[in-house]
């Protein structure tokens, strides 16, 4: 039931009223005659609505105090009036009223005036909190929102809009938008957003636009988000400007770039990043038709050294040195060039004017230089590194980045095995790698049809030349007559992961054949089997035990060859090995001994037999050359270690004789007897006939 209270002089006016309010079902909570009295009563009663007669008795009339309830309270009033002139009613205008009733009024009139006024109150009330929670909305919001009229004048900013142009809420308001609100797209091939446009309606309202860059007086300029709404308010539109400030979201952006497309030691260009600009380029190149394309290069970088940085100095000597590396690089890097770390010592770069060939192998071999100075890693420290280079031209015919790297990679590949700076990739080489990758295929099936087998080679005794063992060397047979030779297939199983299964096989068909000559009591030597270095790890240790017993054979009767680096690498583990292959039985021999880097007096601290003494030593041997002193020092120091020496590749009377004189134990080579099938080792031993010039008796 609503409240009301009456204002009206006249005692019986105001009864009269208040039993036909009663009536129509309001409570009447008071009357009063004057303005003054009125006042005080409403603002402590507080009413619903308020019955006011503009006319009373004393110094205030209810207009008077209509305005003073108003100026506490927000309570509707009614005023009711007998007379009006037009002063009075423009006066009363003023405080706002719910509405008037002209005395005499009958209860209908009364009735619906006084709904309409309580309605229309509750109305404001409900607006006015509803303006409270924007205007708190607006005050909290993280987006700046400017409302701009038609004329483009600011009619609202809230704390946000004030903060991000940077200008007072006082100096914003009545402004026009155009001289704040100036952008520019963020991105270069991006719109402008025009506001002016927008106002004017030349321009429809976009329905997404790139984000824009805020250019703000006297200030950096603010990457902005900004949404844009036309707001209708009866006849006038208001245009709602939200701006959001992308400045941290465009710093997290730019850093999942980085993490996802560069590399974190070097800042540069990852991989992934630089096959993306690499295809871009070959795209680029395709679409200028009618054109000739302009060549540009790609050259794939490895560093050498590291690995011995990284052993020596740690891995944060090796990671400085990769970075200066970088850094070094990148001087001879043009501006449109990419520089990429692809990974450990590899780095690409893309050169984009590779028109003059002379003139990118001229800033490849500066930069080699640049590579090969040294590194200070402390003070009193320095290291160098070096490099290998491998270029390809394109487009070329090249649709794909990856064949790109991959045929830079292959070049690379070569620049390394044969030492040379730099190598620049052509079809043959392509044709070779694909001629590598067939014959890959082919060995593996060679392989795993046993279709390799072991040929030997008698090692004599050089005061005898009986023949005291044999070194087992592997063919590949293609036809009768025919096979290919080890070192046509050997250097590809190595790189290929291949070799330890040509290994097994060779170590297994080589205690078949010795099986087989103890069957017929052929004895009197033992067979060398050439150990790679990835063969040559504990796992051979039980390899060897299971075969020795599965064929019944002596440990004795298996010696081993290694290379001089397998053999000379101080590593602990590798000195256990030997010691533990020579506890066994078997004999060490270390093979092509004096091409390496190896100290003979570095040879006192492993277990060994044998010196095999290259046969490039061999071959030139005659009295007073290098050659010949190399191989006495070799034999005589060897002696002096309690090692056999072998002589390889003796292919003369000449040499055999040198050799004899110089006091060597032991040669292997043509003038002997080349490599020979088991079968018919056998028939010469059952025979009792020597093998060439190598004794079997
Ligand atoms: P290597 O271990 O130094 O083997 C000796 C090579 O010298 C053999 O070549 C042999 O035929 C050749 N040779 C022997 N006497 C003479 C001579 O008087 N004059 C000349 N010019 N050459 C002579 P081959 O059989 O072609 O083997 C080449 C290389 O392949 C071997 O060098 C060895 O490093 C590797 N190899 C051979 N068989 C195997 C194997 O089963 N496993 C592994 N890992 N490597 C093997
Ligand atoms: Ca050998
Ligand atoms: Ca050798």
């Amino acid at each position: 039931m609503s409240r009301v209270f009456i204002v009206e002089d006249e005692v019986l006016v105001a009864r009269d009223i208040k039993s036909r309010l009663e009536k129509l079902g309001y409570q009447v909570i008071g009357t009063a005659a004057r303005g003054d009295d009125a006042v005080s009563r409403v603002l402590s009663e507080r009413p619903d609505l308020i019955l006011m007669d503009i006319n009373l008795k004393g110094d205030m009339d209810g207009i008077e105090a209509a305005d003073r309830i108003r100026a506490e309270a927000d309570l509707p009033i009614i005023f009711c009036t007998a007379y009006s002139n037009d002063e009075t009613l423009q006066r009363a205008k003023v405080t706002v009223p719910y509405g008037y009733v002209l005395k005499p009024f009958d209860n209908r009139e009364l009735e619906i005036t006084i709904e309409i006024a309580l309605h229309k109150h509750q109305m404001e009330v409900a607006l006015k909190a509803a303006g409270v929670r924007l205007e708190a909305t607006l005050q909290n919001l993280d987006d700046g929102v400017l409302t701009v009229d038609q004329d483009g004048v600011i009619v609202l900013a809230n704390p946000m809009a004030v903060q991000l142009l940077g200008r007072s809420k006082a100096v914003l308001m009545g402004l026009n938008a155009e001289t704040v609100l100036q952008f520019q797209p963020l991105n270069s091939t991006g719109t402008v957003l025009d506001i002016p446009g927008l106002l004017q309606g030349q321009t429809a309202l976009p329905v997404s636009f790139d984000r824009q860059a805020l250019l703000r007086q006297g200030q950096d300029s603010l990457p902005v988000d900004v949404g844009l709404n036309w707001f209708s308010q009866g006849e006038t539109s208001l245009l709602v400007i939200s701006l959001r400030d992308l400045t941290t979201q465009i710093a997290q952006e730019t850093q999942l770039v980085k993490t996802a497309f560069y590399d974190d030691l070097t800042s540069l260009p990852n991989r992934q990043l630089f096959l993306d600009r690499l295809t871009t380029r070959l795209i680029s190149t395709r679409g200028e038709d009618g054109q000739d394309p302009v060549p540009f290069v790609v050259v794939i970088i490895s560093i050498e050294g590291l690995s011995v940085i990284n052993q020596a100095l740690g891995f944060s000597a090796g990671d400085h040195a990769i970075v200066e590396v970088a850094r070094r690089i990148q001087r001879i890097a043009q501006p449109d060039d990419t520089l990429s770390h692809l990974g450990g010592g590899r780095f690409a770069l893309l050169r984009s004017d590779g028109r003059d060939p002379g003139l990118v192998l001229q800033a490849v071999e500066s930069a080699q230089i640049l590579i090969h100075e040294n590194i200070e890693w402390t003070p009193d420290s320095n290291v160098t590194v070096d490099s290998h280079c491998g270029l390809v031209f394109g487009p070329g015919e090249y649709v794909a980045a990856t064949d790109l790297v991959r045929d830079g990679e292959t070049a690379l590949g070569r620049a390394k095995t044969e030492g040379l700076a730099a190598v620049v990739f052509d079809v043959a080489m392509h044709e070779k790698a694909k001629a590598m990758l067939l014959m890959r295929t082919k060995l593996q099936g060679a392989i795993d049809q046993k279709v390799l087998r072991p040929y030997f080679q008698p090692i004599v005794d050089l005061k005898t030349l009986k023949i005291v063992s044999f070194e087992a060397l592997v063919r590949w047979p293609i036809s009768d007559d025919a096979f290919i030779a080890p070192d046509e297939f050997i250097p590809l199983a190595e790189k290929s992961g291949l070799v330890l299964l040509l290994g097994d096989l060779m170590l297994e068909t080589v205690c078949q054949q010795l099986k087989a000559f103890n069957s017929k009591a052929i004895d009197g030597f033992s067979i060398a089997v050439n150990i790679s270095s990835e063969q040559f790890t504990a796992a051979l240790v039980d390899r060897l035990d299971q075969l020795i017993s599965e064929y019944d054979l002596q440990p004795e009767q298996i010696g081993l060859e290694i290379t001089e680096s397998v053999a000379m690498k101080a590593i602990d583990s590798n000195l256990k090995l030997l010691e533990t292959f020579r506890t066994r039985g078997h004999k060490i021999s270390v093979d092509d001994f004096g091409t390496g880097y190896s100290s003979l007096a570095y040879l006192k601290r492993f277990p060994l037999d044998t010196l095999k003494i290259d046969r490039a030593f061999i071959q030139e041997l005659a009295p007073d050359t290098d050659d010949f002193i190399i191989a006495k020092a070799i034999i005589d120091l060897g002696h002096s270690l309690g090692l056999k020496i072998v002589a390889e590749g003796v292919e003369t009377q000449a040499q055999l004789t040198l050799l004899q004189e110089l006091g060597c134990d032991l040669g292997q080579g043509f003038y002997f007897q080349k490599a020979s099938t088991g079968e018919m080792i056998s028939q010469c031993y059952e025979r009792g006939l020597p093998l060439g010039r190598a004794q079997t008796l």
